[in-house]
């Protein structure tokens, strides 16, 4: 079974980022995998939470009802500060996302830009260079060493891929995106889960309306940039984040 796991960085990411190709993926028989870093306590939207506690509680719910609908197999939400990933300790996480990929052993990963998104967060930045490092060293037999202790093996993922996008948002920070490789053309029923999905994020209700003009207006594609993959080989564009990937081992 092909194996696809997705790092993100806040609830709602794994909608507004990615919900199309992980619909696609899970509808085509690969096994999807989402892990956020964070349970996005830090959100300047917070329904009617009246503490980091309560709206972590209320995003966590509203998460797993976002991968009922794009058919995730397994939704993970980890315990990570919101808004503060670029101050914890690199090596503690990415030694936590190493021993995670070596557990899951997905062929394909995908994740956020190290721009940080056309929304430039902090956070999807550094989501994105803590999933590089867990993917590149989760193959090496010198690296968290004592975690191949126990019958857990190294794993090398076939094509890891950053989430980019074809327009910038003149009204946030600027961003230098990376070029697109890989082009998802969303079908109708994909692009209505996809919103369906985020709306699930109840808490986030203030962006519902904004996030779906963008969508059906701008983004009726997921574009994607190959950064890493383990034939070498010349950038070429493509259409499958599957393509060439072998299912064993
Ligand atoms: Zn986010």
């Amino acid at each position: 079974m092909l194996r696809l796991l997705c790092f993100t960085a806040h609830p709602d990411d794994e909608a507004g980022g990615f919900g199309g190709t992980l619909l696609r993926y899970a509808e085509r028989g690969v096994e999807t995998d989402v892990i956020c870093l964070t349970p996005g306590q830090a959100a300047t939207h917070r329904g009617n939470a009246r503490s980091d506690e309560e709206l972590s509680a209320m995003r966590r719910r509203e998460f797993e009802a976002a991968c009922k609908l794009l058919k995730i197999s397994h939704g993970t939400v980890l315990d990570y500060p919101d808004g503060k990933l670029d101050r914890q300790d690199f090596h503690a996480v990415v030694a936590d996302l190493t021993q995670r990929v070596r557990e899951l052993r997905p062929h394909v990963v995908m994740t956020m830009g190290t721009e940080g998104a056309v929304t430039a967060h902090p956070d999807h930045s550094m989501v994105s260079i803590f999933a590089t490092m867990a993917c590149h060293w989760a193959g090496r037999t010198n690296r968290f060493p004592e975690q191949l202790q126990n019958g857990l093996k190294p794993h090398q993922t076939q094509k890891l891929y950053y989430a980019t996008a074809l327009f910038t948002m003149a009204e946030r920070q600027p961003v230098s995106l990376a070029p697109t490789t890989t082009i998802l053309d969303l079908e109708p029923h994909e692009i209505d889960t996809k919103i369906a999905a985020f709306k699930c994020h109840t808490s986030q209700a203030p962006l519902f309306g904004f996030f779906e003009e963008m969508v059906r207006k701008r983004a009726k594609k997921e574009v994607f940039h190959l950064a890493n993959c383990v034939k070498p080989h010349k950038a070429e564009m493509e259409t499958d984040l599957f393509a060439g990937v072998e299912e064993s081992p």
